[in-house]
């Protein structure tokens, strides 16, 4: 059985081969145009998918010595994500699924985010939690089998990973700066500056003000000199990266104590951060957990998590048919 997976709901145009429930080929490519303009910038990001996805697929065929002939099913990321770039995906898979005559599969890319999980061993049993950190999303999920899955706890306003790239922004390093935050933080202090952790009920997540502290803390000390940043760019990485990780891990362990689980995974862009994976293992020594960490090329968008997404929805007979239009907005 033969799935061909296309995610395209941000930066990320990528496209996956998976037979018999194995991953064999993932192509991504990432949009590098963005970089100049310190963000996403939508319209680009939908014309450089169209520009992508035709060698994106092909190279994904080819890779995985797959011809279309040999197709089951095409699968597409739904949502949520940029409403436009996640045409371009939507569109390529409705057009081939209709040309040869294959049943099409939708998929939610946070889903897909936490079902990164299953692409290798080994695998978290059920039922698991999930810190799903992105750079449009910071969820607690609770996964009791492939397709049954709920948030127990979410950001109420920024993203984690929101929080890393505009802070890199404040300190000058381009988009997307979370994984040179990352970088710099390894040569630095992660208490040279401490900051209040924001006090959210419940699993609940907030970031808007922590990154206002940030901002407010670089202003001062540039008043008072101004290579402050330059001249301390180690220690204020690894400070932000240790603040922002504890108010993640404070949460997890919030959420594992209340449900009792000690299944405990990470996924999306951000658990590619190395502060979150050391900490997140020390805690799990801590407290008995069973700690999941995908491999960096499973953490950030790629279609190959749509796929094995795909995989589970398939044998459930789970399809959608040519009516469908991408979301926007998407809840599990
Ligand atoms: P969503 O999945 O919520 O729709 P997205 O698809 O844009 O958002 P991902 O591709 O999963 O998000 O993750 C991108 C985010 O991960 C960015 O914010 C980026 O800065 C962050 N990120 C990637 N690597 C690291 C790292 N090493 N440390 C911190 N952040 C990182
Ligand atoms: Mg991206
Ligand atoms: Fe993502």
């Amino acid at each position: 059985m033969n799935i061909l997976a296309i995610e395209s709901s941000c930066d990320e145009t990528s496209a996956s081969v998976l037979s018999n429930g194995k991953i064999c080929s993932n192509v991504v490519a990432t949009q590098l145009i963005h970089t100049q303009y310190g963000g996403v910038v939508p319209e680009l990001a939908s014309r450089a998918h169209q520009q992508h996805i035709l060698p994106v697929v092909d190279k994904a065929l080819t890779d995985a010595k797959v011809t279309k002939k040999d197709l089951d099913a095409i699968a597409f990321t739904k949502g949520p994500g940029l409403l436009g770039a996640l045409l371009v995906g939507t569109s390529f898979a409705k057009s081939m699924a209709l040309g040869l005559g294959l049943p099409l599969i939708e998929v939610n890319h946070m889903q897909a985010h936490v079902l990164a999980h299953f692409i290798q061993d080994p695998k978290p049993e059920f039922p698991f939690l999930c810190l799903t950190v992105s750079g449009g999303h910071t969820q607690i999920v609770k996964i009791t089998s492939p397709l049954e899955m709920e948030v127990i706890g979410q950001t109420r306003d920024d993203a984690v990973g929101e929080a890393f790239d505009k802070t890199a922004k404040l300190l000058d390093l381009p988009y997307p700066g979370g994984p040179l935050i990352d970088k710099y933080a390894k040569l630095g202090d992660p208490v040279a500056y401490t900051f209040p952790l924001p006090e959210m009920p419940e699993l609940d997540f907030s970031f808007s003000g922590i990154k206002t502290s940030f901002m407010y803390f670089l202003q001062k000390q540039v008043r008072e000199n101004p290579n402050f940043i330059q001249e301390n760019i180690a220690d204020i990485c690894a400070s932000v990266q240790h603040t922002l990780v504890n108010i993640l891990l404070k949460k997890l362990k919030k959420a594992a104590k209340e449900t009792g689980i000690k299944e405990i995974a990470i996924a999306g862009g951000v658990s590619a951060n190395s502060g979150l994976r050391t900490s997140l293992l020390e805690l799990g020594q801590q407290l008995n957990w069973k700690v999941y960490i995908p491999d960096f090329e499973y953490c950030t968008d790629n279609a190959a998590m749509i796929a094995i997404a795909a995989h589970y929805k398939y044998l459930n007979d789970d399809f959608c048919d040519q009516t469908v239009s991408p979301m926007a907005r998407m809840e599990f």
